[in-house]
């Protein structure tokens, strides 16, 4: 079975961005957060360090976890106008009642550096130019990355999110793999998830997939980030039991999270760079 990490691709993804960040104008991401929940703000914390090691310029606009959906949608749309910020990311989770889709209908597309503004997914859906949610795009950055074929082969992916499993499933789409896609409802899973021979599980369920549900040699990609107990992360896929089954195998932590982190980077550095 063969491991795949993420850790080597993320940092080429960054040195190739320093790079573009050092011959242009100096990219300035700005990160709405309207939560106190920890996981979320080290997360965000996580990426204003990492922007600043590439170059980039990071504001946390924290409204706290008491902002009102007007709120949000007005400084959403006052960064958007702002000529000094090039890219725009809506941290979730968001106050109760608020629907993260409804407020990043006022990021500027061209700013949309998480691709969470649903005219971004319908433009990556039709087949158009637009940022792609992070997540999605290092699924396949990593698919890349390890050479995974896909014309032609049966892809699973197991979620229906708007911000993972459904631009997903466009990404691979585009890419000629035949595409299912599941979710709650989905009756017997692991008859659907063992035809795939790309797998990709973004569900937020620790160890919903087990040997079971894979086929043998397939490729599997885990995004699920479950905290545990201890501090830790966790992914969707339990990864002893379907390492002896699998061809290949993303790890929880050091897969999919490092790419994400750094696409979301090259995504700014891009948007500063648009004509
Ligand atoms: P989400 O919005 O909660 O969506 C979860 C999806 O899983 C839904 O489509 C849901 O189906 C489906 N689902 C729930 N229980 C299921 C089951 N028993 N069998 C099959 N499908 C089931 O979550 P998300 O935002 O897409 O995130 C998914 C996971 O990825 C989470 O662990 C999250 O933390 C992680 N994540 C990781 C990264 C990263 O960079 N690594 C980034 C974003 C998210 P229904 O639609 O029917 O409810």
């Amino acid at each position: 079975m063969r491991k795949l990490t993420g850790k080597e691709l993320a940092a080429a993804i960054k040195t190739q961005t320093a790079a573009e960040v050092a011959a242009g104008p100096q990219p300035r991401l700005a990160v709405v957060v309207a939560t106190d929940d920890e996981a979320s703000l080290w997360y965000v914390r996580s990426i204003a360090k990492a922007a600043a090691g590439l170059g980039i310029a990071a504001d946390l606009v924290d409204l706290g976890p008491g902002a009102r959906a007007e709120q949000i949608r007005e400084t959403l749309a006052r960064l958007s106008a702002d000529a000094g910020v090039h890219g725009v990311m809506l941290q979730t989770p968001l106050p109760a009642g608020i629907s993260a889709q409804e407020m990043a209908g006022a990021i500027d597309p061209r700013k949309d550096i998480d691709g969470a503004n649903p005219l971004s997914l319908g433009r990556l859906a039709a087949g158009l130019p637009a940022f792609v949610p992070a997540t999605a795009a290092a699924v396949m950055a990593l698919l890349d990355h390890y050479g995974v074929a896909l014309e032609g082969r049966r892809a699973v992916v197991v979620g229906r999110s708007t911000v993972v499993g459904k631009p997903l499933a466009h990404l691979l789409l585009d890419r000629h793999a035949t595409v299912t896609v599941s979710h709650s409802r989905t009756r017997h899973l692991a008859a659907v998830t063992a035809a795939a021979e790309v797998l990709v599980v973004a569900v937020g369920r620790t160890g919903l997939i087990g040997a079971e549900h894979v086929a043998p040699g397939a490729v599997v990609i885990d995004v699920g980030t479950n905290p545990t107990g201890d501090g830790g992360l966790a992914g969707d896929v339990d990864f002893d039991a379907v390492a002896g089954v699998a061809g290949a195998l993303t790890p929880v932590p050091g897969g999919v999270g490092p790419v994400t982190t750094a696409l979301l980077l090259r995504h700014t550095a891009r948007a500063a760079n648009l004509p």
